[in-house]
């Protein structure tokens, strides 16, 4: 007997290569059988996925979630599960000073999976709540420092090992962010000794390449805003019409460039330079915190949607939402795929056709003809929302 079934849609699993109508069975968790057919009279619990299309949870690499523990960041079970988003990774928001709060009283209690991107500064992304200095009420004004002198006083490097090495189940990797280069270079080192990925924020370009390596991760993939400390347009191209070839370089040695769409890191403009010379996202992410949450990015599958729009095959927005990010975060084989023994986490949704509004950073709009919209929610076999519901 199956504790569930999901019978009619059609599953894009594109780790298993499969995008086809198939059912899915799943017991204790786990993806027991996929079939052309499974008989629902040995299931306890059946979703007719019929029209829809099934997939892999999705996994958003790039998030803030330290609900409760950072201001900035939003409640990954109201906003990432019920969005098809069964696991996350939050980037950074917390340091070695916070992330055992975090940890304790978010990852360990959330009903969402969630890993982190520890910050390689030790308080993470506190901030300063309207600090009269913060003139550009848009940001918030995090507590850091810039500068190369000040910047090291903000990391404890045998502290973060000590907690990087203390919650390897739950941390993936070290967070740079866009504070100066000088804390690149430490997070280099750090990662180093760890050993662990960087997921780095794409500022400083081209010369912050040199501090990346195979699978580390370049988030905010397709922004064309000024770097507040070097104020150039410093992303993958500084005039919008050219890429410098550094990253084309990179992405050949296996950095990995991540959406991390945010409030200010996706533009149409820059996407459609970018994907146009064939650098495709290899993770869609959605930097969702409480500054974007009601837009511009909403959610997981409204940012997948604006790269259906340009023109990504569907199978390929899946790809990157599901086993690219899994593979990312070295998960491969449990999660971002429904092969038989992976983890049943499964997003399920329909491609509403009609004209969908999408906007971007800059306040674009582009008119779509397909959003993607999850009916239905599955995290470790249990069903977390349900279109029956
Ligand atoms: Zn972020």
């Amino acid at each position: 007997m199956y504790d569930l079934i999901i019978t009619g849609g059609t599953l894009v699993d594109p780790a298993q290569g499969i995008s086809e109508k198939k059912d899915i069975a799943v017991s204790r968790g786990k993806v027991v059988e996929v079939a052309e057919s499974i008989s629902s009279s040995g299931a306890k619990r059946e979703i007719d996925a019929s029209g829809k299309i099934v997939t892999p949870g999705f996994i958003d690499i790039h998030t803030h979630v330290a609900h409760d523990i950072t201001k900035l960041s939003i409640d990954p079970d109201a906003v990432c599960l019920p969005n098809g988003a069964t696991t996350v990774a939050d980037a950074g928001s917390t340091g070695e000073l916070n992330f055992m709060g975090f940890k304790r009283y978010v990852v360990d209690r959330c009903q969402t999976r969630i890993t982190a991107f520890v910050n390689v500064e030790s308080l993470g992304m506190v901030e300063f709540n309207d600090s009269p200095s913060n003139t550009d009420q848009r940001w918030p004004m995090l507590i850091t420092a810039v500068d190369d002198v000040l910047a090291p006083l903000f990391v404890n490097r045998k502290n973060l090992l000590s907690v990087l090495r203390g919650s390897r189940g739950t941390i993936v990797g070290i967070k740079w962010a866009h504070h100066g280069i000088k804390l690149l270079e430490i997070t280099r080192q750090i990662a180093d000794e760890a050993p662990c990925r960087v997921m780095a924020e794409n500022h400083f370009m081209p010369e912050a390449l040199k501090y990346l390596r195979k699978g580390d991760i370049i988030t905010h993939a397709y922004h064309f805003h000024t770097n507040r400390v070097n104020n150039r347009r410093d992303g993958l191209t500084e005039d919008g019409k050219t890429i410098h070839p550094e990253i084309f370089q990179a992405k050949k040695r296996g950095v990995l460039l991540d959406v991390g769409h945010g409030k200010g890191s996706f533009t149409w403009r820059v996407a459609a330079l970018a994907l146009e010379a064939g650098l495709e996202p290899d993770t869609i992410s959605t930097d969702l915190w409480i500054g974007n949450v009601d837009g511009p990015v909403f959610n997981m599958p409204t940012t997948m949607s604006k790269f259906l729009h340009l023109g990504m095959a569907l199978e390929r927005v899946v790809e990157a939402s599901t086993s690219a990010p899994a593979a990312a975060l070295g998960l491969s084989g449990t999660l971002g795929t429904l092969e038989v023994g992976a983890t049943a986490d499964v997003a399920i949704f329909k491609l509403l056709e009609g004209r969908h509004p999408l906007v971007d950073v800059l306040g674009v709009k582009k008119m779509a003809d397909r959003l993607i919209a999850v009916t239905d929610v599955v995290k470790g076999g249990k069903v977390v929302k349900s279109a029956a519901d």
